[in-house]
């Protein structure tokens, strides 16, 4: 770890030891872990990354830290942030090309000046385009899946480095096997259509006016991970796991510091100093409660991380 540091320093990177992870996550449920890293740019990220698998350590990688609780007080690993940030339009295919970092926000931005349609789905999930891919983010009836063509990848074990086509994800819902897996996206490749940069703004600006009207507000007070459960399969359908907690009489109920969304059940809110124990006790309640009362098992969808760097 000490050749870590030199490492990181020799080469003026961005790094923070022994670091609280809280202020990298929305729902800021963590403790220290013993670096923090943030890159900006691919060449930078693929060459730590392979330093990193050549001494064989383990490494956690998040985006926008937003479907992630780490579960430790302490987690002797580097963290790495990824705010890679290149978008590049391969002309003429309607492939746009976009870093793993590149904020979901920052790619609506990018894709309204450049009229890249189909998108707007996105709009108001937080995170970067690479965590997204990592768990198959969607709304509205689309998620990233549909979009992604390929991908430039990074496998730790061999310090390879390589493009995979969709395939290789074996997408589900909200799930791929860069999930609680360890290789790391890079880069992606999405299939977009062209449209008019009036029409995908006004679209997205329906989204976040949905989302603002119907799920809580997420701000530097109010620290969520979206939603926690994954919506369960119903007779062969998804289900609302929102509506089955608020059924199960947990909507708007408080725990500790934290307090189940009375304007959406599926939302646990931080309001506060939270611990991992709070968020498991809270998760046992909410889940043998649906169990007891709907004969209904809930997935967590929220990922939790262990010092080992091992995600589950
Ligand atoms: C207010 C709010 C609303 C939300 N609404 C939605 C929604 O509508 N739909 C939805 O699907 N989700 C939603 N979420 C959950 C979350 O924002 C998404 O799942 C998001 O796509 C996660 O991206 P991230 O970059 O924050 O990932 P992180 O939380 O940083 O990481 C998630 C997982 O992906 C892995 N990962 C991240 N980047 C990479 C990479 N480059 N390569 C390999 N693995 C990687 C991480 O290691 C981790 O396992 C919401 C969250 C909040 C707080």
């Amino acid at each position: 770890m000490n050749k870590l540091g030199q490492y990181l320093q020799e080469r003026k990177i961005e790094y923070y030891p022994d670091h609280e992870i809280k202020p990298y996550l929305t729902m800021g449920i963590g403790g220290k872990v013993r670096f923090i890293v943030v890159v900006h740019r691919l060449s930078q990220l693929k060459e730590l990354l392979s330093f990193i698998a050549a001494g064989g350590h383990p490494f956690v990688l998040l985006g926008g830290g937003s479907n992630v609780v780490f579960d430790g007080a302490f987690t002797p690993l580097p963290v790495i942030i990824n705010r890679t940030s290149e978008i590049v339009k391969c002309e003429g295919a309607h492939i746009v090309k976009v870093d793993s970092g590149v904020l979901n926000k920052d790619f609506l931005t990018w894709a309204i000046e450049n009229r890249v349609g189909g998108m707007d789905f996105l709009a108001g999930i937080p995170g970067a385009i690479g965590g997204a891919a990592a768990v198959n983010a969607g709304a509205f009836g689309q998620s990233i899946s549909t979009a992604l063509e390929k991908a430039e990848i990074f496998i730790p074990g061999s310090g390879e480095i390589k493009t995979v086509d969709k395939d290789y994800f074996r997408f589900q819902y909200r799930d791929s096997v860069f999930k609680f897996g360890s290789e790391v996206i890079l880069e992606v490749y999405l299939s977009y259509t062209d449209e008019d940069s009036a029409e995908i703004r006004e679209k997205v600006k329906e989204k976040l006016r949905y989302r603002n009207e119907n799920h809580p507000q997420w701000n530097a007070n109010v620290h969520t991970a979206g939603c926690f459960f994954k919506n369960p399969i119903i007779h062969d359908k998804r289900g609302s796991a929102g509506k089955i907690i608020e059924s199960a009489g947990f909507k708007g109920r408080t725990y500790r510091q934290l307090e189940v969304s009375a304007r959406h059940a599926n939302f646990i809110i931080n309001k506060g100093g939270s611990t991992f124990a709070d968020i498991l006790d809270l998760e046992q309640q909410i889940t043998r409660t649906v169990q007891e009362k709907k004969g209904i098992i809930l997935e967590r969808e929220v990922i939790y991380i262990s010092p080992e760097g091992k995600k589950y």
